[in-house]
């Protein structure tokens, strides 16, 4: 076995999470030495020579600007923390600060009780500190044995050697038949990102319109008028039950369970992730499918925190514990950890993590954002029509009387502003009618 290294402070996973832990450690103050990032990408899966280096960027741009036609994303333009507006930390700032970045080094054995991380090469590393983030893994088809889902380009996409598959067969296949199986945001970033690659895209879902778990009923038909006005055809309520392929192994089709069939050079699934957890089972207490943390994000073990996608965590303002899946509150659950960890050490106090669910996403010339609980009634305002020149509409969530939730597509800076205190104050509700007239202006009078 190759010999150990200790460090004060392991972050295990270099995303979104690591990347703002390791800012928000160096503005806390870490001596060289003291921290080290370890992370698995870019261990490559595919057939492209090895990225040099991998520090930690902003995941959303995978499913967005990587796979545009023209003038594609790449490393190094969205390393953290650029996708907050914050200074970009390229690979040198890390070396500059004395903060190790061990990469494509896979983790394969965590044992909490001594403290020691064992690699896929048989390293060790030990820590006083652990930070998990170890984000999501991507459901895959073959998981659930569907026939054929291991065919040449059936792909996925979570991290940067998937958004080079899904980039080199968007160029192999132009002009040819893409399905995108899922009606998620994944599914629909990609679904444009594919349409506007000039591929003829299907995108495939069981629920009976896409986004169901934010969108209602009337969200969404504004989306998929959208989506179709574009050109992007949409199949609702079947599902993918098994995939054709040629003798080179290259998938051809799709079946589905309503006995239909769909062409396919490629098709992408996005049918939702899975927190990485695994690693840790039986050694940290868990609560709904996360690791159970405090306000601090400190988890049943004390010294080891879990930030991102991992952490269920106690949500003060809704009094709930849950698990979120979305790029806000992992730069922000990280920055909590490390102000936690580090006020901890100096005997200060820090506040409870008090956070307010945010969410967002991009498509063709849309964008919307999404800001607290979306339970209760739904009132939908403003100019939902797909036709417009310049679409803008958006909805609030009631419950008990209360404005707990808003949603709001082609809102301005100031426009999201507005949703985001409403959602955080959640004001008293006026009747149904007078929301849907007030619109924009109920918010804007928070
Ligand atoms: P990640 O950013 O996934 O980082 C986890 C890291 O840990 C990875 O680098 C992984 O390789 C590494 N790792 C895991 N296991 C091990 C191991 N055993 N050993 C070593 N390293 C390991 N959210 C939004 O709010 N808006 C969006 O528009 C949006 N778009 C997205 C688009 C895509 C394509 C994806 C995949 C996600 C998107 N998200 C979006 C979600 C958001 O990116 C995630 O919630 C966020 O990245 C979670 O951060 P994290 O640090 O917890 O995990």
């Amino acid at each position: 076995m190759a010999s150990g290294k200790h460090f004060k402070y392991v972050v295990l996973g270099g995303g979104v999470s690591g990347g703002y832990a390791a800012r928000e450690f160096a503005k806390q103050g870490v001596q060289p030495g003291e921290l080290a990032i370890i992370s698995k990408e870019a261990v490559r899966n595919s057939p492209f020579p090895p990225l040099p280096s991998v520090a930690p960027y902003e995941r959303p741009a995978l499913s967005k600007a990587y796979l545009f036609p023209q003038n594609p994303a790449r490393l190094p333009g969205f390393h953290v923390c650029v996708g907050s507006g914050g200074e970009r930390l390229l690979p040198e700032w890390y070396s500059e600060k004395g903060i190790e970045l061990i990469l494509s080094t896979e983790i394969v054995k965590a044992d909490l009780a001594s403290k020691t991380l064992t690699s896929a090469a048989g390293a060790t590393f030990t820590y006083e500190i652990l930070l998990i983030a170890t984000g999501s893994s991507v459901i895959k088809l073959s998981d659930f044995g569907t026939q054929g889902a291991d065919s040449n380009n059936i792909l996925y996409l979570r991290e940067i050697d998937d958004a080079d598959n899904l980039y080199a067969a968007i160029q192999a296949k132009k002009g040819g038949k893409a399905v995108v199986v899922g009606g998620g945001y994944i599914g629909l970033e990609l679904s444009a990102v594919l349409k506007m690659n000039d591929l003829d895209v299907t995108m495939v879902f069981p629920e009976p319109w896409c986004m169901p778990r934010l969108f209602t009923a009337e969200i969404a038909a504004f989306y998929e008028s959208y989506y179709t006005n574009k050109g992007v055809k949409i199949v609702k309520g079947t599902v993918a039950i098994g995939f054709d392929a040629d003798a080179n192994g290259d998938v051809t089709a799709v079946k589905l369970k309503d006995g239909s069939v769909l062409e396919a050079d490629i098709v992408v699934v996005g049918v939702g992730g899975r927190p990485l957890t695994t690693l840790f089972k039986g050694q940290v207490a868990e609560e709904k499918g996360g690791i159970k943390t405090d306000a601090f994000f400190e988890t049943s073990v004390p010294g080891v925190y879990a930030v991102g996608d991992v952490a269920t965590f106690p949500m003060k303002i809704y009094n709930d514990e849950r698990r979120v899946e979305h790029v806000d509150h992992s730069r922000k659950s990280a920055e909590q950890a490390v102000k936690a960890i580090k006020g901890k050490e100096a005997g200060s106090a820090v506040e409870e993590y008090d956070y307010l669910p945010y969410f967002y996403s991009r498509s063709f010339d849309l964008s919307w954002q999404f800001y607290g609980d979306n339970v209760g009634d739904a009132i939908l305002f403003g100019d939902a029509d797909p036709s417009s020149a310049k679409p803008k509409f958006g909805s609030y969530w009631v419950k008990d009387g209360k404005c707990v939730g808003a949603f709001l597509e082609g809102g301005s800076p100031d426009e999201n502003t507005a949703i985001t205190k409403l959602a955080r104050a959640q004001p008293p509700a006026t009747s149904p009618d007078e929301l849907k007239a007030a619109g924009l202006q109920f918010a804007s009078k928070i």
